[in-house]
Order: C-alpha cells, then structure tokens, then sequence
C-alpha cells in the first residue's frame, strides 16, 4: 500500500499559509517528516489523519480517496497525536479496552485478548494495573503507541513522538517503533534530525509549508559529502563569519564555538573539512529559506 500526497495546500482562517503545494509518496516502512516548529507538519499530519481539511489537492492512501473516504481511512488509521492526553485515574488496561470498544471491538473477549498482546507488545504488561498518571514520559508514549495499533492499521502516525523522552525512554521508543514499520507505513513527524537518522529509510524535509528535500536520507548525506567545512570561533566573531560564510549550524564545544560551513570548495586553510550529517543536510536546506538559529 502506498501513501500519496498531491498539491496539497492549506491556508488557515488567519493567513498563515501551512501547506503550500505539497507532494510526497510514501511507502511501508518509517518515513520521516523533518522539520522546525511550524514548517507545516502537524497541519499535514492531521490531514492525513481526516482530522482537518485542505483547501486543494489530493490524498490517497491505497484505494481510498483520504480526503473524502474519511470513514473507511479512520478504519485502517493509528494516530499518536504530539498532545496525548491520559486520563489519570484509569488504568492502562482499563482506557484500551475502552478505546478498543470505541473502534468497535465489540466483542468483550476478543477485546481483552488484543489489550492484552498489546501491553506485552509496548512492554507495559507489568503495570497494566497502575493509573495512566503514575506514568513516565516514556511509558505514556508507549501506551500512546498501543492505543493507536488497536484494529492492526495500516497507516500509523507518529506526531513529535520523542519529545521530553530521556534517552533511555528515546532508545526504547526507538527499538518499537522500527519494529512497527516492518509491515505498515509508520509517519514520523520530528523537528530532531537523530530520529531520523536512526529510524527512516525515507524522509522529507519540510519548511514554511513547502517540501524542500526529500529522499533516502543516506543519498541527501552523500550529496552533501565534500562540502562541510567545521572551524572552532569565539563567540564574539560570529557576525563576521555569518557575514562572509553560509554558516549552517553552530554549536558550543568546551567553551568555544563550533561551525559549520557549506561551500563545494574549502572557503579558507582554517576551516577543516568534515564528513556531512543529516544535520547538515537539513540545516544547508533550512538555511536557503530561513534564519537557522542553533546552538
Ligand atoms: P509544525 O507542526 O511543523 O510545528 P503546524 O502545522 O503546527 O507546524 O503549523 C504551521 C503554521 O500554521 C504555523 O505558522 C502555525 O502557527 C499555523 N497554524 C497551525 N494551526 C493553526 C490553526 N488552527 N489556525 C491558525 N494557524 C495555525
């Protein structure tokens, strides 16, 4: 089954313009959708979830016209929206059933057994019987996850999943979520590029609404091999180097400053030349469009 997005374009009620022509196909697998605080990305994600509607263009996951069948899509949809709320004094086993009873797994039985492959499967078994409110960051996300694998969906989608996760909770999302995307087109939405570095053999990256690079995220970092050049600054001549270098990224190191520059030839003997990241595939693209603000 393939996800495939045409000329999609939003303008919401205020002016803002969201989604400005966007398209994008996407396959099984996790495919990420890069990009900063509001570059479009939950207004897209909702969209494919028949959460909103798009002024014009197309969404057809499979069959089925996305923007019309909403009815048939929400059937074979998951969705782990970037708030997800719990209600704090029910259990974990207790708010699946009820969520599974509201996708219309009547059967109380059957019910009770895919709750219960499902809490093993995010590995919340063990507290299966403890309010949603004790729960860390982490354990919400994953019940988040469980709650949207209820009815085997065929299209899932992850909004701004890891954010506020430690690392240990990040690696545990992490090692689940590819595991999903072995047979079903898993959408993850992040403004951090190591989510997909380590989770996506696809990916776009998004930017004022607009779709600005897209690809297997190993070729975007090929193209950029060569052409990173990193040079330690002090804080103070930052201007300066902005001003006569595209800068695309700065980052604090043992108290000095860090860039990066990209340029295809080496812009000066004390700049030393770095192999690219998606990092800065990602800020080289951003950084056409807007000011990059880094740290
Ligand atoms: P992202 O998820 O990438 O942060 P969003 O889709 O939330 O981006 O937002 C894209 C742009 O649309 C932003 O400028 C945001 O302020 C605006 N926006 C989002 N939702 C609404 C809304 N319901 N009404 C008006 N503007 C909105």
């Amino acid at each position: 089954m393939q996800l495939v997005i045409q000329n999609l374009s939003k303008t919401y009620s205020n002016g803002v313009q969201a989604l400005k022509n966007v398209s994008l196909t996407i396959n099984q697998g996790m495919y990420g959708l890069l990009g900063p605080n509001g570059a479009g990305k939950s207004s897209l994600m909702r969209t494919i979830a028949t959460l909103q509607d798009a002024d014009s263009g197309s969404i057809t996951l499979g069959n089925l016209d996305v923007l019309r069948d909403k009815h048939e899509v929400r059937k074979i949809l998951g969705y782990l929206p970037q708030e997800f709320g719990v209600y704090p004094k029910v259990t974990a086993e207790t708010m699946l059933d009820h969520i599974a009873d509201l996708k219309g797994i009547v059967d109380k039985k059957q019910r009770k057994e895919i709750v219960s492959t499902l809490l093993d499967r995010v590995n919340l078994a063990h507290v299966k019987s403890k309010n949603l409110g004790t729960f860390s960051g982490g354990m919400k996300q994953r019940f988040g996850v469980a709650q949207a694998l209820i009815g085997n969906p065929k299209l899932i989608i992850v909004d701004e999943p890891t954010a506020g996760l430690d690392p240990a909770e990040r690696n545990r999302f992490y090692n689940l979520l590819s595991e999903i995307g072995e047979n079903t087109i898993v959408i993850l939405s992040t403004h951090i590029v190591e989510d997909v570095t380590n989770l996506c053999n696809d990916m776009a990256i998004i930017c004022l609404g607009e779709v600005i690079a897209q690809g297997n995220p190993n070729t975007l970092v090929d193209s950029m091999q060569g052409k990173i050049w990193s040079k330690s600054i002090e804080k103070s001549e930052m201007n300066v180097y902005r001003n006569s270098f595209q800068v695309i990224s700065t980052q604090l190191k043992a108290g000095k400053t860090q860039i990066h520059v990209v340029s295809d030839v080496q812009p000066n003997e004390s700049f030393k030349p770095v192999e690219a990241g998606l990092e800065d595939v990602y800020f080289s693209k951003i950084s056409e469009r807007m000011d990059v603000v880094t740290v």
